[in-house]
């Protein structure tokens, strides 16, 4: 299959094929109305006022359910998506940067987030997220508080140690034209186990044309790696950063759990037809009893570092969507009715269901554990306390 992308040559010094997803910028839309997306960096709604600065890329190598941005992430639908677009110019991203006006009445936005799609999807993409990091930081990283937060999936970073040794050389390149910019980088962990991680990221029985795509857009062999290597990967990535992290006072990883009450739904054909989670022995697979050995070793690590790093929120680890717990709202009826509807008897284990109203109690009892290791706290306390460590 050939190449549908041509190749641009950067000052003579890589190639590239990077894309990013277009944002709206609020400053734009307050002052004259337009809701367009036309900015690489605007100001997002995140943390409260005075909002953070973000970036979007574009394409991702896993395919979750539960993606966000799965319009512009996913590789077989992001390039029909209107916001994407493929950049080759460091410059256009500086002059934008350049072009926000402080906010009214406060010093700084509260941070500056590079999200996804995938920011460090291949070598191309960290280079070219870096040299704008380094630009910008160079001209003025006051307006983002000195702090950049990298949210990632880690493959990429976690499947060969020369591509953890070029973001060490990037950060270290940051850090030397700029020694007040911290940077945190989060790996989403997408499952506690490989069946969990392959349901999430539906990494199995990818088509071969979209693998073709992938690889010719993005220059690695996605088809070689099993759901079982792409969840090491996941988890390994982690401790390549720690690594990092020993040498670079400007940089710390972190790691966040991307499953959970709120993450780990399953679409069937139609969007609006969702299991939140999946059941074994009637607790959901996320309950501790089914971790995996490497991310039971992952847990540990990590919040062992983290509380010393971040705080002591990081004795457990945080989560997204956690904050739905079992009192507040009947998720787990919910995603009982629909796995029962669905999966039938598979999923749903009539034998479990309390007499009186069948609401399945020992079930939802059994989500205390898992609240015991997670934490999920508002953007604000969370993304601040990921920029705010002592160097
Ligand atoms: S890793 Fe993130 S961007 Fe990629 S598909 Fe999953 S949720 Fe979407």
């Amino acid at each position: 299959m050939s190449s549908p992308t041509k190749q641009f040559t950067l000052n003579g010094n890589y190639t590239q094929n990077v894309f990013l997803a277009l944002q709206k910028d609020l400053g734009n839309e307050t002052d004259t109305g337009f809701k367009g997306y036309n900015k690489t960096f605007a100001i997002q709604r995140c943390g409260g006022a005075p909002y953070e600065i973000a970036l979007r890329f574009a394409g991702c190598c896993l395919k979750c359910g539960p993606c966000f941005a799965s319009d512009y992430a996913w590789v077989d639908r992001f390039q029909k998506n209107r916001r994407v677009t493929r950049i080759s110019d460091v410059s256009r991203l500086v002059s934008d940067y350049l072009g926000i006006e402080y906010p009214k009445n406060y010093q700084s936005y509260n941070w500056l987030r590079i999200l996804g799609g995938e920011p460090l999807l291949n070598e191309d993409y960290i280079k070219f997220l870096f040299n704008v990091l380094i630009e910008v930081s160079k001209k003025d990283s006051k307006k983002f508080n000195n702090g950049i937060i990298i949210q990632t999936n880690g493959i990429f970073v976690g499947r060969k140690k020369e591509n953890s040794n070029l973001l060490r050389e990037k950060l270290n390149e940051l850090y030397q034209v700029n020694q007040n910019v911290k940077v945190c980088i989060e790996i989403s962990i997408k499952g506690t186990n490989v069946q969990e991680f392959e349901l999430i990221t539906q990494s199995q029985n990818r088509s071969a044309d979209e693998l073709a795509l992938f690889k010719s857009l993005f220059g690695w062999n996605l088809e070689a790696c099993s759901s079982s290597d792409l969840f090491d990967y996941n988890i390994r990535a982690f401790y390549n950063l720690l690594e990092i992290s020993n040498e670079l006072p400007n940089f710390r990883p972190t790691v966040i759990a991307g499953f959970g009450v709120n993450e780990t739904y399953l679409l069937s054909t139609s969007s609006k037809e969702r299991i939140t989670i999946i059941f074994k022995d009637n607790k959901p697979i996320y309950h501790p009893d089914f971790w995996s050995d490497n991310f039971k070793e992952l847990y540990s690590k990590f919040t062992s570092y983290a509380s010393k790093n971040f705080g002591p929120l990081f004795n457990k680890m945080p989560m997204y969507g956690i904050k739905d717990d079992v009192h507040a709202y009947p998720f787990a009826r919910r995603a009982l009715r629909q796995g029962a509807q669905i999966f039938k008897e598979q999923w749903y284990d009539a034998k479990y269901a309390s007499e009186r109203g069948k609401k399945n109690i020992p079930l939802e009892e059994s989500f205390r554990d898992i609240l015991g290791k997670f934490f999920y706290v508002d953007n604000r306390t969370y993304y601040s306390s990921l920029i705010n460590w002592c160097a």
